[in-house]
């Protein structure tokens, strides 16, 4: 997928590299305050926003809304990065600071939702990049996606590492109280080391259970993503322990683990860190992940039966009785579908 398909008409605005966008709707900004140093935006104006995802029969959802590509929260292993290659941008460092803003995001979300042909179905959000990245917080994309969403009912959900999701509170709480909103927040681990190295743009873990913290406060039930699970590097039991009863504290309704999988993008990515911060481990990891992008079965189900086991010694279980919850996972790596569509 290339920039001619996710823009629209052209919006008046010069192209801002032809050569590289090969699109005549980018506007590229860059802002000089520490928060955004280093980062271009380049802003467009999307053709749609709602996107099927392909092969959703394996995914708890079916449409997804992201306003954003890219993402500063700069995660080494984040499995988003190939999906840069598909704008022929760079999947390491571009991922982290070239980051593409649909500006019109919540005008066309709001169309889409009042068009006859769409039926009210549950939209995932956060599932391929953050939407509430730092971005976010100079574009004030998602206040204008959420309000749409309570005016017209439609259920959704939202996975996220960003505090900044706080700001929204009033307007989850509003559309709370019409439809079904379902909150996740992304903590693979407590560890203040490794967060600093492999998640070096994300708000500390414990802000994140914060987050968790305070929606619970507010009657919004969230549940914790505990993804990724590093191999060597989180998985001790005493550092599941750690995680889950942290997860436990911070009121979370559920705890889903997810063990790190290695898609390429982030392979190439994740496997240069891991050669500068941890060489003793590159071994071990072409072991592990000799068959391909995923670790062992066998890894993945000793890991989540641990937590299971921790999460019920916690007491970490849904707040109301079976009542499903929609748990927002990372969507296949895919090229983004343009006309269904919806992201
Ligand atoms: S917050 Fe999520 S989308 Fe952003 S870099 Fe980290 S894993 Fe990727």
């Amino acid at each position: 997928m290339r920039w001619e398909n996710l823009t629209a008409e052209s919006d008046g605005n010069p192209p801002a590299n032809p050569a590289l966008f090969g699109a005549d709707t980018v506007t590229t900004r860059t802002f000089d305050t520490p928060e955004f140093r280093g980062i271009t935006f380049h802003e467009i104006r999307a053709r749609s926003i709602v996107n099927r995802v392909p092969g959703a029969s394996r995914m708890p959802f079916e449409w997804t809304v992201n306003p954003y590509r890219g993402c500063s929260h700069a995660c080494v292993y984040c499995f988003a990065r190939k999906t840069h290659s598909y704008l022929d941008l760079d999947t390491g460092l571009g991922f982290d600071s070239q980051i593409v803003v649909k500006v019109n995001a919540p005008e066309l979300l709001r169309r889409q939702l009042g068009s006859r042909r769409w039926s009210g179905e549950h939209i995932a959000m956060g599932t391929n990049v953050d939407c509430y990245q730092r971005a976010e917080g100079r574009y004030r994309l998602m206040p204008g996606i959420i309000a749409a969403l309570r005016d017209h009912a439609n259920p959704f959900s939202i996975l996220t590492k960003g505090t900044l999701i706080l700001r929204d509170l009033d307007l989850l709480k509003q559309a709370a109280a019409v439809t079904e909103v379902g909150i996740s927040v992304s903590v693979g681990f407590t560890d203040r080391e490794l967060w600093r190295t492999v998640e070096p743009g994300t708000p500390a873990p414990e802000r994140r259970l914060d987050v968790v913290r305070t929606l619970s406060a507010h009657g919004i039930d969230c549940g914790v993503l505990m993804a990724p699970v590093i191999p060597f590097l989180s998985d001790d039991p005493a550092q599941l322990r750690a995680t889950v009863r942290a997860v436990a504290a911070s009121g979370a309704t559920s705890v889903t683990p997810l063990v790190l999988h290695l898609r390429p993008g982030a392979r190439e990515w994740f496997t240069a860190w891991l050669g500068h911060h941890h060489p003793h481990l590159v071994r071990r990891y072409e072991r592990l992940y000799a068959e391909g992008a995923y670790a062992p079965k066998w890894y993945q189900r000793r890991i989540t039966r641990q937590v299971h086991e921790l999460a019920e010694e916690y007491g970490i279980g849904p707040t109301r009785p079976g009542l499903p919850r929609r748990i927002p996972l990372p969507e296949p790596a895919a090229p983004e579908p343009t006309q269904l569509t919806l992201l």
